[in-house]
């Protein structure tokens, strides 16, 4: 019978090269990959879209950022959106209510 050959052999110089995985998930239609950043680090700003839904967010960043960091920061921003979106919330913070039960207290005075 024949040698058997050893059909293992890749090769390894298939490596692309490849911009940082910029690629996410969007939260809102749900669609892989739809996601990309973009980082100008020049400019100091990141700019996130979904090329399916069109959602954006833009973000400032430095010389540490990730584009992992942008999709994080988006989803905390839609997280905190999504919560603050469906009840306004009335602006009474200053309650004008008289102070009710005042204790009076002119006994303590006496002598
Ligand atoms: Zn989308």
């Amino acid at each position: 019978m024949g040698k058997r050959k050893k059909a293992a052999k890749r090769p390894q110089s298939q490596r692309q090269k490849e911009p940082l995985d910029t690629a996410f998930t969007c939260l809102f239609c749900h669609h892989e990959k739809s996601v990309t950043v973009r980082l100008d680090r020049k400019e100091g700003v990141a700019q996130l879209v979904c090329r399916v839904c069109d959602q954006r967010y833009q973000s400032k960043v430095n010389h540490l950022t990730e584009p992992v960091d942008i999709y994080s920061e988006w989803i905390d921003a839609a997280d905190a959106a999504q919560h603050d979106a469906p009840a306004a919330r009335p602006a009474a913070t200053s309650s004008s209510r008289p102070v009710a039960a005042a204790v009076s207290d002119d006994e303590s005075d006496q002598d």
